[in-house]
């Protein structure tokens, strides 16, 4: 019997099949029901049965799991949907350098003179006859095309001395703050570019190019995050947020058939400059806020900023092109980040700062606890980015402080072996990524792909975190692993928490949203070693459905 206060039938009442409700107290459900959007019942069968009417649709599972939509804590969907478009250079599609080198060739062939040769995800790491590249060698594949290629982790750029001239950087152009034009010895430019506010000198022509194609390829990136299970996205930035990007995130995200909903984080370096997002009326399904900073870089630029320095190895001098016994470097001073941080969080933003390097991790720390000391906040959700050598005695102070932490897990599984051997050694490779030191001292983690440095798979988190296993299927550091039901969590309501939007989607609970993902298998019941196989049937945003298979 339906209770006297109960004035609505479901929509929908799923059964049939595994539910994950991410709910402590109810970890699993036989049935859900959905009303308006909103999840109205979830439990016993019998018990969410008493909500269907006439005109429910009952959707039988047919053995297949219902979890809440994944949600993706740190991804970047403008400049992916840019990237995607460029020539793929990357090691995740192709074999050998001989491959990437004649890629770029022919795109010199075909292209009309002048026009642009943009390439993303170039990779020593991952191939290896690839070299450091140089504006000299670039030159032999086009002096009539300027040619501008990224490295995969995005932090460095290599360009030919067309671009440069281009671009108007000269060997006697000034550095400008937090990025880097490399020269030799000589003081010549060599065509290595590294940090984005370098970066976005040379780039801006080929941004300016892409604008025309603007919708297309970021409807290509939301169907990349809905495909994967996604419901839910935390943009990191507008990029570039001059131009009309996010008009065309606005539009798209708040289009009814729109599969995600998104929070878009500040770039500090825009706020910096007076540029916010504007986003209009700000909604449940897209809203911005919080303020995001880079305080060092990436392992394959040698900008972690370590507390002892790096191996020195072929891959790291002739593949990477990093100089020996470096111990990375911050992007500005501690003191600037001090002023910086406190600027924001006095605003009442939420921080999120990359932070890979032991040093710099601790630097951050130092900083978060000075800012808060001064000036404390409740609840401020304070995030740490990427966590590549978080130091482990650090952790419990950073959870004191209410910090939480995103962690990068995908670079164990595509660069284990590389990072074990020949960029940190086995000592710090075995405590890389600590998630599993972190959740038992307290810390709320996530998981994140940071598309486009990753591929959008977010099972593949969940099997990295689990089996701390490379994708050649050594395991490195197991200690570190999330047991399966951590490592949901971390893809799905600590992700949420970190968004501010714990109370609205992460959990399959009666008053959330109806944002879920249809799944193939079980992730909690399938071998770890098959999680990534797991497949996405079909996600729903506020109940609506959006099918895959
Ligand atoms: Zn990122």
């Amino acid at each position: 019997m339906r209770d006297a206060e109960r004035n609505e039938f479901a929509e929908t009442i799923f059964w049939g099949g595994d539910i994950i409700t991410v709910d402590d107290a109810n970890p699993t459900a036989e049935a859900l029901a959905v009303a308006n959007g909103k999840i109205v019942a979830v439990g016993d069968r019998e018990q969410v049965l008493e909500f269907k009417g006439p005109a429910t649709e009952t959707i039988d599972l047919q053995g297949k799991t219902l979890m809440p939509g994944l949600v993706e804590p740190h991804s970047h969907p403008v400049i992916s949907a840019l990237l995607y478009d460029w020539i793929d250079v990357s090691g995740f599609t192709n074999a050998s350098g001989a491959e990437v080198i004649e890629k770029l060739k022919q795109a010199a062939e075909r292209a009309k003179p002048g026009e642009w040769i943009a390439a993303f995800g170039y990779d020593p790491i991952l191939i290896r006859d690839l070299k450091a590249l140089s504006a000299d060698l670039l030159d032999e594949i086009s002096r009539r095309n300027p040619i501008f290629i990224m490295i995969q982790s995005m932090h460095t750029v290599y360009v030919n001395h067309l671009a440069l001239e281009i671009a108007g950087i000269t060997d006697d152009s000034p550095q400008p703050e937090g990025g880097i034009f490399v020269k030799d010895k000589s003081g010549r430019l060599t065509g290595m570019i590294i940090e984005q506010a370098a970066i976005a000198s040379v780039m801006m022509p080929i941004l300016l190019e892409s604008q025309a194609k603007g919708f297309d390829l970021i409807e290509r990136q939301i169907q990349r995050y809905a495909k994967a299970g996604y419901t839910t996205v935390g943009a990191m930035g507008v990029f570039p947020v001059f131009l009309n990007w996010q008009n065309i995130l606005r539009e798209l995200v708040e289009r009814d058939d729109c599969p995600i909903r998104m929070t878009i984080v500040e770039k500090a370096t825009d706020l910096e400059q007076g540029i916010t997002v504007d986003l209009g009326s700000a909604s449940d399904r897209l809203r911005s806020g919080g303020a995001k900073f880079w305080y060092d870089g990436s392992f394959g630029t040698g900008n972690v900023y370590l507390d002892k320095p790096y191996l020195n190895s072929r891959l790291m001098q002739q593949g990477l092109g990093i100089p020996e016994n470096t111990s990375g470097y911050p992007t500005m001073s501690k003191q600037k980040l001090k002023e910086l941080v406190r600027k924001y969080h006095d605003q009442g933003r939420q921080i999120v700062i990359h932070g890979q390097g032991d040093r710099a991790i601790r630097d951050m720390i130092d900083v978060y606890e000075a800012v808060l000391a001064e000036s404390p906040r409740q609840d401020h959700r304070h995030r740490i980015e990427h966590g590549g050598l978080f130091p482990i005695d650090q952790m419990e102070r950073a959870a004191r402080l209410g910090l939480t932490a995103s962690w990068h897990v995908d670079y164990i599984y595509y660069y284990g072996e590389a990072l074990r051997d020949e960029i940190i050694g086995s000592e710090r490779a075995r405590i890389s990524y600590p998630v599993g030191a972190a959740e038992k001292r307290g810390l709320l983690n996530s998981l994140h792909n940071d598309s486009p440095m990753y591929p959008v798979e977010p099972f593949r988190l969940i099997q990295t975190a689990v089996t701390r296993k490379t994708r050649n299927g050594e395991t490195i550091g197991e200690e570190q692993a999330l047991s399966v039901d951590e490592a949901i969590k971390a893809v799905t309501i600590n992700a949420a928490w970190q968004l501010f939007l714990e109370d609205k989607v992460g959990s399959l609970q009666v008053g959330k949203l109806a944002d879920m993902v249809v799944l193939s298998e079980n992730p909690r019941k399938i071998e770890p070693d098959r999680l990534d196989q797991i497949r996405v049937i079909e996600t729903y945003r506020d109940g609506r459905r959006f099918r895959f298979q």
